[in-house]
Order: C-alpha cells, then structure tokens, then sequence
C-alpha cells in the first residue's frame, strides 16, 4: 500500500491514540520495567511499522510479561483495539492477540472481570474481530490462538488462558491429592500423564464425552468442529476428560485442574 494511502487510513487511529495518550498520565503507570512513559512512544511506532518485530516485542515485554500485567497494560487496550480494527482481518493480528492476553491475565492489579466490565465497547470490538478471524487461521496451532483471544473477550476463564496448551501440545499440574507434578503430553493417540519422578508409570488421559460438556468447553468444542479443525475439536475433549495420577492414583479430573495448571500466556 501507498505511503500516502496509510497515512489516510491510519489518521483516525492517530488522532485516537494521541487523545488517550494525551488523556492517560502514563508516567504515573507501571509496566514490567518500570515507569511506562515510553508507553505512548511504542504504541505510536506500532501503528506506523506495523511489521516492526521490535517494537511488538517491545510492547508484549511490558505490557504482559510472561502472562504478567501491570498497571500500564489496561489503558493500553483502546489503542490495541484501534490498530486491531485497521488491519486486515486473519488468523493471527498482533494487537489483539496483546490485547487478549492481556485482558485474560490472572497476574496483575485487576481481575478480568474488571477489565471486562471497565472496557465494554472496546471489548465487544475485539471480540467480534476475534470471532470473524477464527474462519481465517491457517492451520490449528493458529485457529488455537484465535479461539483463546475470543475466549479472553467473552470472559471463558480459564479457556481464555489455557487453552493454548493445545498448541504447545504439552501442560503441566500438579496432582491435586499428592502434588506430585504431572505433565500431560498431547502429541500422542491418546495424551499421556508422566509424573517428574520418571520411575513411575506413564498413565493414559480419557477423553470426556461430547455430549456431556457444557458451558465454554461445548461452545469451544462447537466452534473447533465448524471451522473444520476436527484435530482441535478432539483434544478439547482430552482437556475435559481424566487421567491416573501415576503417583498416587487418585482419578484427576483435567478441566478442574485447569485452572491452576501451569499455561503461562504466550508472550514474554
Ligand atoms: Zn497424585
């Protein structure tokens, strides 16, 4: 595209996002370095090289550090919102993936209900982009990050920050009776739980049934079975099921553990 046709295209974002810079005390705010006056510097370079690896790295360090948010991450959502909106819409868009970890994180100074409740329309923005670019993912590992953001949007915890252990085909637990930590591999037919203690036995995970899901796991498993990633449909059924503790053999009931399995959210 033209630079001139950019320019045209992104002015309402700019003067969008010079108003919330200009509205938002950013050197009163933190990020995961410190003080977050370079904030409004590093947004205005995402807007304008949009491809700029560094500066995205730069934002996803700050901003949601290893799943980590900070007081400076929230304000940053409208912008993100903005620069999501004026992308082409398809599987993966930087700004709102930011945005949806960001908004879904359990580690920072508001709750995501909070976060849902403090930004509705740019909110319902990200979500409906989210649900529009699940048709656009290339292949599973991507449709697998599209469906997470959405998850983030509508609030699904704790699908909104675990369900990308399905990409990663690998998550950590630990055995709610026990403690003993278990990590379950989805890269075989079927997954298997192997404890840390490596003398123990590998033990097999079993799937959930289909028609006994409810809530976000059925609407998530509906929704991988539409857009044709039968794979993904699958192994949110193993995520539902159960596995044997190799270590104590107490039954351990997956979708329960979720929560607190160790699934830090992509980004660093
Ligand atoms: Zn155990």
């Amino acid at each position: 595209m033209a630079e001139r046709a950019d320019a045209v295209l992104l002015l309402p974002i700019v003067t969008a996002s010079a108003s919330i810079a200009f509205m938002t005390d950013w050197a009163s705010l933190r990020h995961a370095y410190g003080s977050a006056a370079d904030v409004p510097g590093l947004l205005a370079g995402a807007l304008t090289e949009v491809d700029d690896r560094q500066v995205w790295d730069d934002l996803w360090s700050r901003l949601c550090h290893q799943g980590t948010v900070y007081s400076a991450s929230y304000p940053a959502l409208p912008a993100l919102a903005g620069m999501a909106s004026q992308l082409p819409a398809a599987g993966y868009v930087e700004p709102l993936a930011l945005a949806a970890a960001i908004v879904a994180s359990n580690d920072g100074p508001e709750d995501f209900r909070g976060v849902l409740r403090d930004y509705p329309g740019e909110i319902a923005a990200l979500r409906d982009m989210a649900e529009r670019n699940l048709d656009l993912a290339d292949d599973d590992v991507e449709f697998v990050y599209a469906l997470e953001a959405l998850m983030s949007f509508e609030g699904a915890s704790p699908w909104n920050r675990t369900l990308h252990v399905l990409a990663d085909q690998e998550m950590t637990l630990e055995c709610p009776r026990c403690g003993e930590q278990l990590t379950i591999s989805f890269e075989s037919m079927p997954p298997t739980t192997t404890a840390l203690d490596d003398d123990l036995p590998i033990t097999p995970v079993t799937p959930a049934d289909a028609a006994q899901l409810y809530g976000a796991a059925a609407r998530i498993q509906t929704l991988a079975l539409n857009h044709g990633h039968g794979a993904v449909a699958k192994s949110v059924l193993d995520l539902s099921g159960s596995t044997i503790c190799p270590a104590c053999e107490v039954t351990v009931d997956l979708s329960a553990t979720l929560g607190s399995a160790d699934a830090a959210s992509p980004g660093s």
